[in-house]
């Protein structure tokens, strides 16, 4: 691009079409710097305004293409064409002209769709957002065509301007709020040249523990005809959705306990996702109060921080490496438990490796595979009558109740194997679940 191109480039497309201040400066909008496409459009028209009053001073005259460039210049040129030639200014100023890419509706639909998305965004209680937008094939079309017929290395898209221009619009009417492309609570969608705003609003995640008092809780929520047929940690947080005026609510936790465990001790790591919430800048003391009200004492929930989508993702991935602490009431269905029996359990179950294929109970939902899970120590003791209480700490992802009973020979080595008796856990607690969640903070 030659010194002259920017003026004699622009010259020449404003003989072919007429074009507004913003997009003839987008055209051109990777040079010069701070300003916007509007002063950048304003300042190439006022030149070849001045350029072509030279030209007319100088020979007196000025071609039909010159007075066309005048014309699709438009404001910026008026005052010249009055002077020197009044019939076109007049006809110019009854009947304009409409920009060839936006047909003049690109500032308006700016300011408009400013206005409207801040609504949206304070509807929804969203301090950080971004912008998107959706620009008609006709419009873009024309750009593109304008690009490649005239060499326009140097421009922006209309899409780029919408979503900047717009984000920074808002910001400036509110500055409570900000545009922000890492962590945005909300996407603003505006669509060109109909101006409609839609908000897709971001879920609202709380990263916390959960405790599971009672038996026969499952963990997500499944719906019936009948209605449920369990309570669920799900169901519990549902006074989140009343305090947040959320759509739907979804359990995210480290792995899960059978539905006929408790999960006591240290509680079991979890993200509550609340979706399309329209309050989310609460206290958590306030979510977690909300969210303990409905729980009927059989689950509670401590919140620890609000978390992000990713970590979603972190805390299923890591569920498996966590180390987890069982409690399991085991009874013999044979002849009743000595204390050698229980010796031989903690000897030979401490730092055992075990292969378990997926437990008959749980084959309608998971694949048929074997894995092989590491018993770190078990400690056990007698109780009243026959039951013996062991504690189980293990690797992730091993199913206790098989490691007791042996599953028909799917896990081995089991209780029952080693000890040769028929054992059977007949109930089971979580105590704990432990490791580094590696969330980020
Ligand atoms: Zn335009």
């Amino acid at each position: 691009m030659s010194e002259e191109d920017v003026v004699a480039k622009a010259k020449r497309i404003l003989a072919d079409v007429p074009l507004c201040d913003r997009c003839l400066g987008r055209l051109f909008a990777l040079l010069g710097y701070g300003w916007s496409n509007k002063e950048r459009g304003d300042a190439i028209k006022r030149v070849i305004v001045m350029e072509l009053h030279k030209k007319y001073r100088i020979t007196g005259t000025l071609s039909e293409e010159d007075f066309k460039v005048l014309e699709n210049i438009g404001g910026q040129a008026l005052p010249l064409l009055r002077l020197i030639a009044p019939e076109r200014a007049e006809r110019l100023s009854a009947q304009g002209r409409r920009c060839a890419i936006c047909s003049g509706e690109l500032d308006s639909t700016i300011e408009r769709a400013a206005r409207e998305g801040l609504k949206l965004l304070r509807a929804y209680d969203i301090r950080k957002f971004v912008v998107g937008a959706r620009v008609s094939e006709g419009v873009t079309r024309v750009e593109e065509d304008l690009k490649l017929r005239y060499g326009l290395a140097f421009s922006e898209s209309l899409k780029a301007e919408l979503r900047r221009e717009v984000g920074k619009l808002i910001q400036k009417l509110d500055p409570s709020v900000e545009a922000d492309f890492e962590e945005p609570e909300a996407t603003l969608l505006v669509s060109f040249p109909e101006g409609n705003v839609d908000i897709q609003v971001n879920s609202l995640f709380l990263a916390g523990r959960y405790w599971k008092l009672g038996r026969l809780i499952s963990q997500a929520y499944w719906p019936s005809p009948t209605g449920p047929r369990y309570f669920s940690v799900e169901q519990a947080a549902w006074g989140l959705l009343r305090l947040t005026g959320g759509e739907r609510l979804v359990v995210h936790a480290a792995g899960r306990e059978d539905v006929d465990a408790r999960m006591l001790g240290t509680g079991r790591p979890l993200i509550v996702e609340i979706k399309a919430p329209r309050k989310r800048h609460l206290p958590l003391e306030k979510l977690e109060s909300h969210a303990n009200a409905d729980s009927k004492g059989l689950v509670e929930f401590r919140f620890e921080k609000v978390a992000r989508r990713r970590d979603v993702r972190l805390y299923k991935e890591e569920s498996a490496r966590l180390r987890k602490t069982y409690k399991a009431l085991i009874v013999s269905l044979e002849e009743p438990l000595s204390g050698a029996d229980l010796e031989r359990l903690e000897r030979e179950f401490s730092g055992r490796r075990v292969m378990q294929r997926t437990p008959r109970r749980v084959l309608h939902r998971r694949p048929d595979i074997t894995r092989a899970r590491t018993v770190y120590k078990i400690r056990c003791r007698r109780l009243l009558g026959e039951a013996v209480e062991c504690l189980v700490l293990a690797e992730g992802g091993l199913y206790i109740k098989e490691l007791v009973d042996g599953d028909a020979g799917r896990t081995t080595p089991s209780f029952s194997e080693v000890l040769g008796k028929a054992l059977q856990c007949v109930e089971l607690d979580v105590i704990g679940v432990e490791g580094p969640l590696g969330l980020g903070s």
